[in-house]
């Protein structure tokens, strides 16, 4: 037997562009580890089948492929539209409601009769992931009117998020039980559970088969702000999580999404919870053949990070190539997995120079600067001043990425323009005025009211007389 060259584990989603026989075998033979059945779409009927086939060719061909019902929660989508894509623009006055109708610009269905409580004038709505946004200016009976913030095509289904509203619905919804019924039934290995938000939706759904006299896994999907604020009672109770950054990133501010991947990681690596990181990983395969550098990087970083499998929705749903990117999300797990233990270079910088791997080569300013990065810690400044020629100084306690400012003070202009690019300098043009800079300096950040009065600050300093030169030693100055 071979074992497989990559240890990440690789979930596919099937879909239309991958349910046949042909298909399935290639994605099993190419990598995939978990099949994820979106029950969000397509009909019982078809996920039997997919069901079936999956395992009668997991058999075949003698590998342990998981098959992962995904279960659709109260996620709320809108309705049918009757022409599509249906075109929304800037400006546009349109009506959300509950009402069964075909969609049209100026009234869309949505499967939410709650929305009108769950929103207010000024609310936000999100269409298909944020791509559109709407903004409330009416809630009226049970009809929501919104205008047009960021407009776009629109098709049947697709999802809307309310950020930061509370969604007046049960997390496991009585269509969840029937599909975990129906899961059970066809004894799929794992259920997973979209838009929980505490520990007591999942017990629902385990509870639920227990009186069916069956033992369920379950995987947690995070993809709400109280998911991740209750992660630790959700960790407790579940068999593994799913990061699930598309609702996610609609759900909590975009930009805080990388943090809470990597805290949830973390927090699941710490009690042995299998963790799924999900969504757009290599989005741009669903059209191209090759991926971006920036996927193929976020797929690397997320394994960095300890996540034990990575997920492919669209991109083997519906994609043009889904065999190509199981391919290449394995090249990409193999080749970060054989550098994992080498790749903790910049964590551990500090260690690098104490434990003298480069003593060889530390200099005077090498010292000075962990001396800085030492004295940051220890006093809890939020200045480091550092008069410099060529930069040298401040560029080397820059590399260890304080969460201070590193203020540089340079009479060259070039070396002042260059400091531009490092983490954490804020640069200054300074004449050099022969002797007393370090009060001109201290002068200088009380002037702009960078520093308060009795504030500490660290002031690196050079021996020269006169001179912007390098470090040879560090003061720790209170600011009079
Ligand atoms: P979905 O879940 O594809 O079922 O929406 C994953 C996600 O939200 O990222
Ligand atoms: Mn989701």
């Amino acid at each position: 037997m071979r074992l497989a060259g990559h240890k990440t584990k690789i979930v596919c989603t099937i879909g239309p562009a991958s349910r046949t026989e042909l298909v399935i075998k290639k994605l099993i033979k190419s990598g995939m580890n978990v099949a994820r059945l979106n029950l969000s779409h397509g009909t019982l009927e078809h996920h039997r089948e997919d069901i079936r086939r999956i395992r009668s060719l997991a058999a075949q061909l003698e590998r342990a492929v998981t098959i992962l019902i995904d279960l659709p929660g109260p996620k709320i989508r809108i309705g049918k539209l009757q022409n599509e894509p249906l075109e929304l623009r800037r400006g546009d006055n349109v009506t959300l409601t509950a009402q069964d109708i075909l969609g049209t610009t100026s009234r869309i269905p949505v499967n939410y009769p709650q929305l009108p409580q769950s929103v207010a004038k000024g609310s936000l709505i999100y269409l298909n992931d944020g791509l559109l946004q709407l903004r409330v200016h009416e809630v009226s009976g049970d009809e929501v009117r919104c205008k047009v913030i960021i407009g776009g095509p629109l098709l049947s289904h697709k999802g809307l998020n309310l950020p930061r509203a509370r969604i007046l619905r049960d997390p496991i919804t009585e269509k969840d039980l029937d599909l975990v019924d129906f899961g059970l039934k066809e004894e799929v290995d794992t259920f997973g559970t979209s838009f929980v938000e505490k520990a007591d939706d999942i017990r629902k759904v385990k509870e639920f088969a227990r009186k069916r006299g069956k033992s369920i896994y379950v995987v947690a999907k995070i993809e709400r702000a109280e998911a991740a604020r209750n992660i630790d009672e959700i960790l407790d109770t579940a068999d593994a999580i799913m990061i699930a950054r598309g609702d996610l990133g609609v759900q909590i501010p975009i930009e805080e999404v990388p943090g809470v991947q990597k805290k949830l990681i973390h927090k699941a690596n710490l009690l042995g919870r299998p963790v799924i990181t999900a969504t757009q990983m290599l989005e741009s395969m669903t059209e191209n053949i090759r991926p971006t550098r920036a996927e193929v990087t976020d797929v690397a970083n997320a394994i960095l990070d300890g996540t034990d499998a990575v997920m492919l929705s669209e991109e083997t749903a519906i994609g043009k190539y889904p065999v190509e990117t199981v391919k290449m999300m394995a090249r990409i797990a193999a080749s970060i997995e054989r550098q994992r233990r080498a790749v903790r270079w910049s964590s551990d910088l500090e260690q690098y120079f104490r434990d003298g791997v480069g003593q060889k080569k530390v200099s005077a300013e090498d010292v000075i600067s962990l001396n800085v990065i030492e004295a940051v810690r220890a006093l809890n400044v939020r200045l480091i001043l550092t008069p410099t020629h060529t930069g040298s100084t401040p560029r080397r306690i820059s590399r260890f990425k304080p969460d201070c400012w590193i203020l540089s003070f340079s009479n060259y202009e070039p070396a002042y323009r260059f400091l531009a690019l490092s983490y954490g300098v804020c640069p200054f043009l300074v004449k050099n005025e022969g002797d007393g800079w370090p009060d001109r300096i201290m002068k200088l950040i009380k002037d702009l009211r960078l520093a308060k009065k009795g504030e500490r600050v660290i002031l690196t300093a050079g021996t020269a007389p006169g001179q912007l030169g390098e470090a040879d030693s560090l003061r720790i100055v209170t600011v009079s």
